[in-house]
């Protein structure tokens, strides 16, 4: 053997060897993980096929819903996720109830009749023939009720808790009311209306639709009634008739996707890190319509929210392989654009104790107008925020707070109903600098489609959701809101703090 060739081979030998410790140093990088466990066209699909005419729009109320369920399902049973007993087979099956109110009756006060929809209109409950003594309640707040024997008797009360209260803020304590009157054997809830944000005409509509809910226990029926206080005799006996006819209620078969990844770390694999996206969309426009001289009626909301469902079974795939220090919940929810039915019911349902569930990591999206970005609705709100700015710059991308923070997305989407638990939960979306007329032109409109999204962008927004997740999940410190956050305190309350 000659010199020269002793020499070649030490020098081949050695920078073999350095190829193998890169190779080996790239394999143990989360970064370079997340790109090899989902290549472009393996990460993709699920967005092709969710957004595909053959869903139909996956309107929760539709059959094809059933068809993107079931292919969820079988991508996490494919990656090896496992399931929790309370969704075998990965779905958590509930109903969902269309409950479309009484188109006729009336309500008698006395000698006074109001007809229904021109004077009232029915907020709960289905079609009714009552008369029963009424009481009247003020505002209705507990301390109220408490001092009234309303067993038997329907219930008048002023509309929200207060003068000051806003509309929206009403309905959340007209269901407290209801509660309270439920409880205390109150046969019904009759409340005046005022305009506090919105008229009677708006009102009407907003009831007037088909209501899809959930079962939450709560039964009493419940009217608005456009009526000043000053014209009923307040404090004394009064009697009252409630009529209501052709109300319809149809029950919906519904399912949340849901599996898991246990963690690796024997102490915060008790904790989980939920990512969750909604599947549902829009479904078929009743009429077809051009867009951008297209003649089109499927929404099939390539936007929102499938490309969210791809990131989370993409990062199911890259868990699966690569479980982090916590456990990871994966979910995708049903019913989000008929009010985030499915994450409320979750919430009211979970299938693992609410305070093993740390932080969530939600997707949802109306469209983007700039590709150097990730729009995280909740950036500012929780100490994960180092975390996600890090994981989005990996790729390019930086990670910006809510651009239009008076919209008060951060309330409007599914992450909400965990929120309102005390769990930590932006929503990562897509870029979105400013509310504008190019967000405007596929948010819920019939060109949110796979054929005008920028695919590279979507797959690096994406692995920047994975990334993030990672670091989240590997974190020896639990999150939390930052101090005077709205959801501070359920938080302390539901882990004790
Ligand atoms: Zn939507």
């Amino acid at each position: 053997m000659s010199a020269f060739r002793t020499v070649l081979k030490k020098t081949c030998s050695l920078f073999c060897a350095s190829l193998a410790i890169i190779a080996a140093i790239a394999q143990q990088n989360p970064v370079e993980q997340i790109k090899s466990e989902n290549p472009f066209s393996i990460a993709i699909a699920p967005l092709r096929f969710l957004a595909s005419d053959e869903l139909m729009g996956r309107a929760t109320a539709r059959p094809e819903i059933h068809i993107a369920a079931r292919y969820i399902a079988e991508e996490y049973r494919s990656l090896g996720l496992k399931e929790f007993k309370e969704a075998p087979d990965y779905f958590q099956s509930f109903a969902i109830t269309m409950n479309s109110h009484g188109k006729s009756g009336t309500i008698s006060i006395q000698d006074k009749v109001y007809k229904n929809i021109d004077q009232f209109i029915q907020v709960e409950g289905q079609n009714l023939q009552s008369s029963a003594p009424l009481v009247y309640a003020g505002f209705g707040t507990r301390e109220e009720l408490e001092k009234l024997d309303i067993r038997g008797k329907i219930v008048i009360s002023k509309m929200g808790y207060t003068d000051s209260s806003k509309w929206r803020e009403s309905l959340k304590d007209m269901r407290e009311k209801s509660k309270s009157i439920q409880d205390k054997g109150g046969l019904a809830l009759i409340e005046l209306f005022r305009p506090m944000g919105i008229d009677w005409g708006r009102i009407v509509q907003y009831f007037q639709n088909d209501r899809p809910k959930i079962d939450e226990g709560l039964s009493l029926p419940v009217f608005l009634l456009n009526e000043n206080p000053a014209n009923l005799p307040q404090n004394q006996t009064m009697n009252g008739q409630i009529e209501i006819n052709e109300g319809q209620v149809k029950k919906i078969p519904a399912e949340n996707v849901v599996g898991w990844v246990e963690g690796t770390d024997p102490k915060l694999k008790d904790q989980f890190i939920v990512l969750s996206a909604h599947y549902d969309h829009l479904g078929v426009a009743k009429q077809p319509k051009l867009e951008e001289g297209k003649l089109d009626s499927i929404y099939n909301g390539a936007r929102d929210n499938a490309v969210g469902v791809t990131a989370v079974i993409a990062a199911a795939r890259y868990f699966s392989a690569h479980p982090a220090k916590r456990s990871i919940l994966f979910i995708a929810y049903t019913g989000e654009e008929i009010g985030e039915i499915g994450s409320r019911y979750f919430s009211l349902h979970p299938v693992i104790a609410l305070n093993h569930l740390v932080y969530n990591l939600n997707i949802d999206n109306a469209n983007y107008n700039d590709t150097s970005i990730v729009t995280v609705i909740g950036l500012g709100r929780t100490s994960t925020d180092d975390h996600i700015k890090k994981a989005s710059a990996a790729f390019r991308l930086t990670a910006t707070p809510d651009p239009a923070p008076e919209q008060n997305l951060f309330d409007r989407s599914d992450n909400v109903n965990l929120a309102d638990k005390g769990i930590p939960s932006p929503t990562f979306s897509l870029g979105i600098k400013t509310f504008d007329d190019e967000i405007n032109k596929r948010y819920h409109q019939l060109s949110d489609e796979v054929g005008n999204f920028d695919l590279n962008y979507a797959l690096r927004y994406i692995y920047a959701f994975i990334l993030s997740a990672k670091y989240i999940a590997d974190d020896p410190l639990q999150p939390l809101w930052i101090s005077g956050d709205k959801y501070e305190a359920a938080w302390k309350e539901l882990f004790k703090k």
